[in-house]
């Protein structure tokens, strides 16, 4: 049965919230009242796994409620295991997240608004690399110029041309 005060439907299957189970109407609004708690918790640098967690799953919700798709990479199991400085401000919580695409590594700034309920992009980089690293890069794709031009592109030439003059690459 829904633990939602006074409601005799149903728990859905997948509606369990830390103890507490919903129907599909109240899902999202324990949901919700779960993770205003866990933000009311939300200390600079201390995000439980408890928020990581709602984090994800409240978003998930919202989104799905309005019937819209998930920025990409920002699928809750994402949320959960890869966000990084984890920070409420100014009725938002703002993060970071390592996203891959080949081969060089984007370090992504988000801001997931408490009023709205919207992910917005701040800004992203790629990952910066060491002359080596950028080697290794460019000796597994040496065969694949596309690659190597988009890594060239994404770390921005003069790094790697600075390694070129230091014959690393
Ligand atoms: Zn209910």
């Amino acid at each position: 049965m829904c633990d939602y005060g006074g409601c005799q439907q149903p728990a859905r299957p997948d509606g369990f919230v830390y103890g507490r189970a919903y129907c599909k109407e109240h899902y999202l609004l324990g949901l919700e009242s779960a993770f205003r708690e866990e933000v009311s918790l939300l200390v600079a640098d201390k995000a439980t796994s408890k928020f990581r967690s709602l984090l994800g799953r409240y978003a998930e919700g919202v989104y799905s409620a309005r019937d819209e798709p998930m920025p990409e990479a920002l699928a809750g199991t994402k949320l959960r295991d890869r966000a990084e400085n984890i920070r409420y401000r100014e009725n938002a919580i703002t993060f970071m997240i390592e996203r891959h695409p080949q081969p060089i590594p984007i370090q992504q700034h988000w801001r997931f608004d408490l009023e709205d309920k919207v992910f917005t992009l701040i800004s992203e980089e790629p990952t910066l690399l060491d002359c080596s690293e950028a080697a290794v890069i460019l000796g597994k794709t040496e065969q694949n110029r596309t690659q190597i031009h988009k890594a060239r592109q994404n770390t921005g030439s003069e790094s790697f041309r600075d390694c070129a003059n230091k014959s690393l690459v």
